[in-house]
């Protein structure tokens, strides 16, 4: 995995690079962090494998590897024994060749109904109760679902083969008997800038305890006259890409900078949970259903009725703007390039929602490509069964 989960290729490990060459001859990124997970469970040397997602770090090894990612919902699966990288984003969650496994031990174990008193984001008893009420207990049959396609994925940047390859998955579910709308998820454009503010201020802060006497290496030369432990120790202890987040956390949450980043970072995190909230038809269970004024929406916007635009179940996005690139390349890519690589995954994030990287292929690409799902707080449960029956879908044909 990348050191402390910060990374996007699992290249930025002290031990070197993870290397997928599961369709390829050529060794190809395997997707970062949890990349070494999503390789084990691909070779058959687990059958399911742990991971952690704060911004993408399970869909998108699943994305590149052909592999299912399930990233569950904020405060549910204990964090208990892992070092925290950004405390409000962190999730542990699962991968996996098939839905079904993830979906067995999310059930038969009762992970989303159990509060762990030694992780402090583990969702309370009475919470979980109110949560799991407010869900329905099964997935309705196919023609009672709406799935949402939000229009803002659509970047220039998003390869034409994943393109392809998402419009099929669209018109393969509208064939299945699903209802598919287009949404807009208007502040998705300002995510990946909130989401690497925040995750770095979090990061600087968490990391702090890494000083040489109660964490972290010693250096060679102690306290040693000229040498400061504390220089030495923060010095010797991180890798490069560890470093640079410490210093960007560092800068904006430093007073002058702090109004700035930070703050308005915590105003994006808020209207892109505003922006799910708007169209699912589940209300999010930790807020208060929230009246929408629609006279904020954009003029673009198709109404369906006075309460505004069509309300669906789940929403559909490619996991990626790219397939999985060699490795060789990610190399000499800069770390501002590799941060573009989140941009899908990280609004789920942000806005502590689940969701599944779904494995796909495309004709034109020997790569996998990853379908995004996402579904409303807590609704972990439908989110995974739809995962399945896309996963099925995609099996029965490829796009031509
Ligand atoms: N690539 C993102 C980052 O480096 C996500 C990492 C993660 O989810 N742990 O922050």
């Amino acid at each position: 995995m990348d050191e402390f989960g910060m990374g996007s290729h699992s290249t930025n490990s002290m031990h070197g690079a993870v290397v997928s060459q599961l369709s390829t001859d050529e060794p190809i990124s395997a997707g970062g962090s949890s990349g070494g997970s999503a390789v084990a469970v691909m070779l058959g040397d687990a059958d399911m494998a742990l991971g952690t997602d704060t911004g993408g770090s399970i869909r998108l090894p699943a994305s590149y590897t052909g592999s299912v990612g399930y990233r569950p919902s904020y405060g549910m699966i204990s964090r208990y024994g892992v070092f925290a990288y950004a405390n409000s984003l962190d999730t542990v969650g699962l991968l996996a060749k098939e839905v079904k496994p993830i979906l067995e031990i999310l059930v038969d174990t009762k992970l989303d109904e159990e509060h762990d008193p030694l992780d402090p984001t583990s969702l309370s008893t009475a919470s979980r109760l109110r949560c799991a009420k407010m869900c329905p207990p099964a997935l309705e049959d196919m023609s009672r679902l709406t799935v949402g396609i939000p229009l803002e994925y659509n970047i220039v940047e998003l390869d034409p083969l994943i393109r392809k390859g998402w419009a099929y998955a669209a018109t393969a579910l509208e064939a299945a008997g699903v209802r598919v709308v287009p949404v807009t998820l208007p502040s998705t454009k300002e995510a990946l800038c909130a989401y690497y503010v925040l995750a770095a201020a979090e990061a600087s802060s968490n990391l702090a305890k890494y000083d040489g006497v109660r964490y972290g290496v010693r250096g060679e030369h102690g306290d040693a006259e000229g040498h400061t432990l504390y220089s030495e120790a923060r010095g010797a202890g991180f890798g490069p890409e560890v470093k640079r987040r410490i210093l960007l956390g560092t800068y904006s949450l430093s007073s002058e900078a702090m109004d700035n980043y930070f703050i308005q970072a915590q105003k994006v995190r808020r209207l892109i949970r505003q922006d799910f909230d708007k169209v699912f038809r589940l209300d999010n269970p930790l807020y208060e259903a929230a009246q929408f004024d629609l006279s904020d929406m954009d003029a673009e916007t198709d109404l369906q009725d006075k309460k505004g635009p069509p309300q669906v179940d789940f929403l559909l996005s490619p996991t990626t703007p790219s397939f999985a690139p060699k490795l060789h390349d990610v190399l000499s890519t800069s770390s501002l390039e590799t941060y573009m690589g989140d941009v899908f995954t990280v609004p789920a994030s942000l806005a502590g929602l689940p969701s599944v990287s779904v494995p796909s292929t495309v004709v034109g690409s020997s790569l996998p490509l990853g379908l995004q799902l996402i579904g409303q707080y807590w609704d972990d449960k439908r989110l995974l069964k739809m995962s399945e029956r896309l996963k099925a879908l995609m099996a029965e044909g490829t796009p031509t």
